[in-house]
């Protein structure tokens, strides 16, 4: 069903300009981002909690919101292959990783040459991507953003709030 489809970011129109569920488009943003909100190991639990509060009427932030870590990178950030990868084949320009990512790593992709699809989303600035930062891994529910695993770059890190 459409509204579904857009609801869990599975719509394949071209565009959302023009349709009548942009309501709905937004709401899963609204949702997606609390989500990310609730702390920097957002999780489908955490996705789901907040799908389950806004449909019971309760539009508090949820009060798991954990602060943020202070860090210090213990290299130039440019020496740190800590970024997204977006799975071509998954995704399906949903665009909310742009939307949410606030600082910008992904950019739209081409456009769709037959002007069927959306254009895909690429990692447009992986540098500007937060270490040890996963934040748009849930938000994406189609599976398409995938990170390192995050022991392997905990030696980068200092944590100053310890
Ligand atoms: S990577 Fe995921 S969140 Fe980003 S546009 Fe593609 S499907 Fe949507
Ligand atoms: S992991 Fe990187 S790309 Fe993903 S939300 Fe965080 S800063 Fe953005």
């Amino acid at each position: 069903m459409l509204i579904l489809d857009c609801f869990f970011g599975k719509c394949e129109k071209p565009t959302c300009d023009g349709c009548g569920l942009v309501p709905v488009r937004n709401l899963r943003r609204a949702l997606k981002a609390r989500s990310m909100d609730a702390g920097d190991d957002a999780s489908d639990e955490a996705w789901k909690k907040a799908v389950e509060q806004t449909l019971a009427g309760n539009s508090q932030k949820s009060n798991t919101s954990k602060p943020m870590r202070k860090k210090r990178l213990l290299v130039p950030r440019e020496e740190i292959p800590w970024y997204p990868t977006i799975k071509p084949d998954l995704c399906n320009g949903c665009g909310d990783c742009k939307v949410l990512c606030k600082p910008g790593v992904f950019e739209l992709g081409e456009p769709d040459p037959t002007g069927v699809q959306r254009p895909k989303l690429v990692v447009g600035h992986p540098y500007n991507c937060i270490v040890l930062c996963d934040r748009c891994v849930p938000i994406c529910t189609s599976g398409a953003i995938t990170l390192p695993k995050k022991e392997d770059f905990e030696k980068y890190v200092e944590y100053l709030d310890e």
